[in-house]
């Protein structure tokens, strides 16, 4: 499976998957005539993967009008949904950072160089000043420090301005780094972590000593079926309410993920071996008693349920160790009937 909304993209296919995705893919590349570079590659593999809704309705949508995929379609295809446009908006904070830092040495120059003649004009001042006997003269001098301290005064005060507008436009630029950088954090359907930073995450609780943490994974049990029967509008709301669900049963405590289509990740920090079984039960049996409606319909969508799979995080884990113990887990609730915790 590959995983959208996740920068830098994250591919978990197993090889069988992998290999099936390559074999549709290559007849794909040759049918529009364009070269297998990584960017078209990437396009179609996220195209024949089946999860990257908003690419495959957008390439849906020009097959459709028999428009063909170029190369530099498929590029700029790339860049919106496989990189999701993070270089560019990261390359235009970059830039204006730049244009910010340069004014910003500009007017100190000018300052610099203000002060640098204010400064020659008072030591001037200041040896006529010792030799004046004149009283014109001594009007004469005053008026030239006058005009000197003035020149002073306005610079530094330009200065200021200056500089409260850089920082009024550099707080503006963090501010737009900080959303770049919690977009591309964050699956863009579910509001979720995204794989990236979930597996970020996970990295930093494995490498805690002592603290009692577990993973769960949940699989939405028949998701194929509900997206078949009812539309993939529907299977994206769906997706939604359970991540809804989850983030409620998370509460500020723990962390949760959208590991891959309709699989999403929890982890549950500072927790027994019977808090993580119970938060796990809980959520499969919110989600089965929900009782959800196609909107603007009265009759009730088919039931739902999920599979979870659960494992405490044991002294030595790895990530790949404790997320093969809970895909175990998980294996194993969909083996049992499906709409169950395991834990392992
Ligand atoms: P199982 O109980 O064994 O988990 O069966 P399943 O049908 O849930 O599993 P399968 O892996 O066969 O199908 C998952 C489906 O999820 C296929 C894919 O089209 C769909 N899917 C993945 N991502 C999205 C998404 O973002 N939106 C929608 N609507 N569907 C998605
Ligand atoms: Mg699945
Ligand atoms: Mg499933």
């Amino acid at each position: 499976m590959s995983n959208q909304s996740s920068f830098p993209p994250v591919y978990s296919d197993p090889i069988e998957k992998a290999s099936e995705n390559l074999r549709q893919v290559i007849p794909l590349i040759s049918k529009h005539k364009i070269p297998v570079n990584p960017a078209n590659y990437a396009v179609w593999y996220e195209y024949v993967s089946g999860e990257n809704h908003t690419l495959i309705d957008e390439i849906n949508h020009r097959l459709a009008q028999n428009l063909p995929i170029s190369t530099d379609y498929a590029q700029h295809l790339f860049e919106k949904y496989v990189l999701m446009d993070m270089p560019e908006r990261l390359e235009s904070t970059q830039n204006g950072l730049k244009l910010v830092v340069n004014n910003t040495l500009g007017n100190l120059h000018k300052t610099e160089a203000d002060a640098a003649h204010s400064i020659s004009e008072l030591n001037n001042t200041k040896s006529l000043l010792n030799n004046c006997r004149d009283i014109n003269e001594l009007h004469n001098l005053v008026s030239d420090i006058l005009a000197s301290t003035q020149m002073l005064t306005k610079a530094s005060n330009d200065l200021k301005q200056d500089l409260e507008k850089s920082s009024q436009e550099i707080a503006r630029l963090k501010e737009e780094l900080d959303t770049v950088k919690k977009e591309s954090r964050t699956d863009a359907l579910t509001g979720l972590l995204n794989r990236g930073a979930f597996n970020e995450e996970l990295d930093i609780a494995c490498q805690q000593p002592n603290t009692d943490m577990a993973l769960a994974l949940f699989d939405i049990d028949h998701f194929k079926k509900i997206n078949d029967t009812y539309g993939h509008v529907l299977g994206d709301k769906v997706l939604q309410y359970f991540s809804g669900l989850l983030q409620k049963h998370a509460g500020d405590h723990h962390l949760v993920g959208r590991y891959g289509g309709e699989e999403m990740a929890m982890l549950l920090m500072n927790i027994s071996f019977e808090e993580a079984k119970s938060i796990s039960n809980n959520i499969c049996v919110a989600l089965a008693e929900s009782r959800l409606k196609k909107k603007g319909q009265e009759e009730y969508i088919n039931q739902i349920t999920v599979s979870a799979g659960v494992s405490m995080l044991q002294t030595q884990d790895s990530p790949s160790s404790v997320t093969e113990r809970a895909d175990k887990a998980l294996y194993q609730s969909k083996n049992n009937g499906r709409n169950q915790v395991t834990i392992l």
